[in-house]
């Protein structure tokens, strides 16, 4: 506030200057909170990764039994902590604006039906694989494979729409793995794909665990884990969620999950769609 005096000490006006810094605050919050979560996130792996490498440097490395365990866990770990640097500089990458969406005209049917292939054909290859493992050591649960059936539900229409492939690509194979992920094994997921008049919806449905109702809405946000231990146990960064979203956002479309504890979950993404009119044709303009 100013007080507007006159020379004879009259008050004659009075100035008030108000600044919104509710928004600022809380961006500031944020910022704050983020990298204190990053700090967190990165702290746990390497203080896990120094008492292994002290533990195998203080003799364990003579031990054949413990010394190939402790080195895949000190390789996971660093694994991990790579994928989340590289998800860390998608998102401020996106933040800063400086990653660009490269839009093109894809038909979206055919596009997933080829990641959902890609799925199935990793599925044949680790089956192939699984009975010639010669190795002594057995691998952590989390990179033991896991079996599962891909149902699909998919138009027979083709529905033209537009994406950043790459990015969009990312986005569907984050679900698909995390379907995978909190699935139990020999799980069905269900891959579904349908048009509204103005939207086309596609969708992945698990019979995993599911996600308690108090965290359905912040699964979305960065780092956010309902199980920080199972997701870190399974190479997570928390981050996967966060960056579809951003990216779905930015293709104008929406992404949300439905989802019953015990049951499973089901995460549907919708973007805009505008069906071709009967008549339209290429060569027509
Ligand atoms: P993460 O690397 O931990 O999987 P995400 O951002 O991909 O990170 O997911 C955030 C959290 O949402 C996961 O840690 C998990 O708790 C929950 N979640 C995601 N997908 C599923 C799913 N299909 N079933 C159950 N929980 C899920």
């Amino acid at each position: 506030f100013s007080l507007i005096q006159r020379e004879t000490g009259f008050i004659s006006g009075l100035v008030a200057v108000l600044h919104d810094v509710t928004e600022q605050q809380k961006n500031e919050r944020e910022r704050r909170e983020f990298v204190s979560n990053v700090s967190h996130e990165l702290r746990t792996p390497l203080t896990s990764m120094r008492s292994y490498i002290e533990a195998l440097s203080d003799g364990a490395w003579q031990d054949p039994e413990i010394a190939p365990q402790f080195l895949k866990v000190t390789q996971e770990e660093t694994d991990r902590m790579i994928r989340m640097i590289n998800d860390l500089l998608s998102l401020s990458r996106m933040d800063s604006g400086t990653s660009k969406i490269e839009l093109e005209t894809i038909n979206l049917n055919e596009f997933f039906n080829y990641i959902l292939d890609r799925f199935d054909m990793m599925l044949k290859t680790d089956n192939e694989s699984a009975g010639n493992d010669n190795n002594r050591v057995q691998p952590l649960p989390s990179s033991r494979k896991k079996r599962y059936t891909i149902r699909r539900e998919i138009t027979k229409r083709d529905l033209w729409v537009e994406v950043d492939q790459d990015k969009f690509m990312q986005v569907i194979d984050n679900i698909m793995n995390n379907a995978i992920k909190y699935s139990p094994e020999g799980g069905v997921i269900t891959a579904r794909l349908v048009e509204t008049h103005n939207h086309v919806i596609l969708s992945i449905t698990d019979q995993g665990l599911g996600i308690p109702r108090k965290d359905i809405n912040k699964v979305f946000d960065r780092f956010y884990r309902v199980d920080k231990a199972r997701s870190r146990q399974q190479g997570g960064t928390g981050l996967g969620l966060a960056i579809s979203k951003e990216v779905v956002e930015a293709l104008g479309g929406r992404i949300w999950v439905d989802s019953q504890e015990g049951k499973g979950s089901t995460f549907y993404i919708s973007l805009p769609y505008e069906p071709l009119e009967e008549g339209d044709d290429w060569d027509e303009a």
